[in-house]
């Protein structure tokens, strides 16, 4: 078999959740968007409500409906896109709550389901999703009469602890939200981390569950081994892969590894990357192609039938930072080449 094998690692999800949910005396949700963020919502999904998660969030009415198949019913399940034109039946049908961004999407809401949950998104700097301080002023009375579930925003630099704009943030939702009882959420995985003022009633953690950055404490949750195809000896001044860009200073050996771009495995990433065999680092060499990468293993004193580019000895955010990137698009980029084996 010349699949590349991704493990998950479900019970390190559960336990993400806990630690998370163990720094907040508050409600902690779980973001499922994007499939788990690559990982598979049918089978995480169903672990987090396991280890005590009743809110889940996605990012569209497709994704909620997906999910309420998975999970049931009973857990909560809130849209982050709201209320968009066409929704109208899967929210009914699966029993979602949309985050109302705009004025329109509350009319469009109370027109098509009059008595129906919603949420409210609120934009307190991001300028990404939410009503501004002045539409939300206009809707506020009209809006908390019908006591939504949440009143929520989001964070633009909760991954910089530092950064004054989470301070400007929380003083601005504080400030839209004075007065309002319902239930009220900032934080997603960094904002969960900055402490207790930016808790409210209800955490939203995503990448944190996942084993990602900024939740330094994570364990991780994915394993990526790489099957090696073919072994091949080059002599000095050969090169290996597309548009000759590496060449073989000595004698080399090496592995040609049945993964590429097409899984994910960004060609940015390719000068600088590494994989492991068992503890040894091996180099990538060469270009990444669609399917296949080229490692040196002259290093090694046996020849390996499959390498590791994600695991204990280098996380996501590892992998990312060859690239220049972050976790998230990492995660989100796996491909559904690999064969997904989930670890209980
Ligand atoms: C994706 C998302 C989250 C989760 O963010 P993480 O950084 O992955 O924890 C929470 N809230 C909103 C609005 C989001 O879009």
């Amino acid at each position: 078999m010349s699949t590349a094998v991704l493990t998950i690692d479900l019970s390190a999800v559960a336990s993400n959740w806990r630690h998370l949910n163990a720094q907040t005396g508050v409600e902690t949700a779980a973001v499922v968007k994007a499939d788990a963020y690559g990982l598979g919502m049918d089978r995480v999904a169903p672990a987090l409500a396991e280890a005590g998660a009743r809110q889940f969030f996605v990012a569209v009415a497709e994704e909620g409906a997906e999910l309420r198949e998975i999970l049931g019913p009973g857990p909560e399940i809130s849209i982050f896109s709201g209320h968009m034109d066409g929704d109208a039946p899967l929210i009914r049908d699966a029993d979602l709550i949309p985050m109302i961004n705009s004025v329109d999407q509350m009319v469009r809401h109370v027109e098509a389901m009059p008595a129906g949950k919603f949420g409210v998104q609120l934009d307190t700097g991001m300028n990404r999703l939410g009503l501004e301080d002045g539409e939300w002023q206009a809707l506020r009375d009209i809006a908390l009469e019908q006591s939504p579930t949440l009143i929520l925003s989001h964070l633009a630099c909760a991954d910089e602890p530092t950064h004054e704009m989470n301070l400007q943030q929380l003083e601005q939702f504080r400030s839209m939200t004075a007065g309002v009882d319902a239930p009220l959420s900032l934080a997603a995985t960094g904002g969960l981390l900055l402490g207790s003022e930016f808790h409210f009633d209800l955490t939203r953690p995503g990448i944190g569950l996942y084993g990602g950055l900024p939740h330094v404490d994570a364990l991780p949750v994915v394993t990526l081994d790489i099957p090696v195809i073919q072994i091949r000896d080059v002599a000095a001044g050969e090169t290996v892969g597309y548009a000759n860009s590496w060449t073989a200073k000595t004698p080399a050996r090496i592995a040609t590894i049945s993964a590429g771009y097409a899984d994910g495995l960004i060609r940015a990433m390719g000068p600088n990357a590494r994989l492991h065999a068992d503890e040894t680092p091996v180099p990538v060499v060469g270009r990444i192609s669609m399917d296949l990468i080229g490692v040196d293993v002259t290093a090694l004193d046996a020849d390996p039938t499959s390498l590791q580019l994600i695991g204990p000895h280098q996380s996501v955010d590892t992998i990312a930072g060859f690239a220049g990137t972050i976790g998230y698009e990492i995660l989100t980029s796996l491909g559904a080449r690999y064969k997904r084996e989930f670890l209980l």
